[in-house]
């Protein structure tokens, strides 16, 4: 366990950001229920800070696709919409923030996802003194289901569609490669209760463990505003906190 906020408070993203700016790796965690816009609003700060979206979720398809041992280990879990084991997560997360691509900063899409996840999470960015912040994406519980149930995926490029937030421009084709889009297969309606039922046990009560060990946990309202105003509040909240020299 880290000593907890107030011991860690001289280290604050904040702090060090303001004395030396760009001083410090930033890990930007996007936290929120399955359909809470995650994945969208990585897509939007990846382009404004340039820096990489690490989705756990995203990196264990692909290991599904390529049908390697770690895909072959989760590939049930998936489909049923149970999480996959806290040290597969935590190692494949690990490596991946050590590329040359992260030496700025990152964003966590979909990590960490339960308490001995999160733990460890702050325990190894404190070591390698990486600042961190949450950004708690809040959803209303009716808006999460009518979006998951209308989620389709291009099977190709992973760009994602709702039939009433984001349709494609033709029924049923991917906008930028004419692919037939799919439901990704634990989109399906009682995977999604499943997801949505771990995500409450497992995954909401790490934001209590966030607010006693995270300096910045910023709550941002996602459920009426379209993706983009949304964007405009966590830029906002983000430009605060990383201090305005060190971004555009
Ligand atoms: P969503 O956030 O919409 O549920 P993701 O693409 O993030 O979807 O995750 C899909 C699935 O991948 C999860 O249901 C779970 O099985 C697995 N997964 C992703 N991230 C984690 C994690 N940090 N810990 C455990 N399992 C995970």
């Amino acid at each position: 366990m880290p000593s907890g906020k107030t011991g860690r408070r001289v280290a604050s993203a904040v702090a060090s950001v303001e004395q030396k700016p760009a001083a410090r790796p930033i890990a930007i965690i996007l936290f929120g229920s399955p359909g809470s816009g995650k994945g969208t609003q990585s897509k939007y700060i990846v382009e404004w800070l340039k820096i990489p979206q690490i989705s756990t979720g995203d990196m264990l398809r692909e290991h599904i696709r390529r049908g390697d041992e770690i895909g072959r280990a989760v590939a049930d879990r998936m489909k049923a919409g149970l999480l996959v084991p806290d040290e597969l997560v935590n190692r494949m997360v690990f490596e991946r923030v050590q590329q040359p691509d992260c030496e700025r900063g990152f964003i966590l899409d979909g990590y960490p996802r339960t308490l001995a996840q999160a733990e460890e999470m702050v325990s190894v960015l404190d070591v390698r003194g990486t600042s961190q912040v949450v950004i708690h994406l809040v959803v209303d519980y009716n808006v999460i289901i009518s979006r998951m149930s209308g989620r389709r995926v291009c099977p190709k490029c992973g760009t994602l569609y709702n039939a009433v937030a984001r349709p494609p421009k033709v029924e049923g084709i991917c906008d930028l490669d004419g692919t037939p889009l799919v439901i990704r297969d634990d989109d399906r309606e009682e995977v999604v209760r499943e997801r949505l039922l771990q995500y409450e046990r497992q995954t909401r009560p790490v934001i209590e463990f966030f607010r006693a060990t995270i300096d910045r946990v910023i709550e941002v309202d996602a459920s009426g505003a379209g993706p983009e105003a949304v964007f405009e509040r966590i830029r906002g909240e983000l430009r605060e906190v990383l201090g305005q020299d060190r971004i555009r």
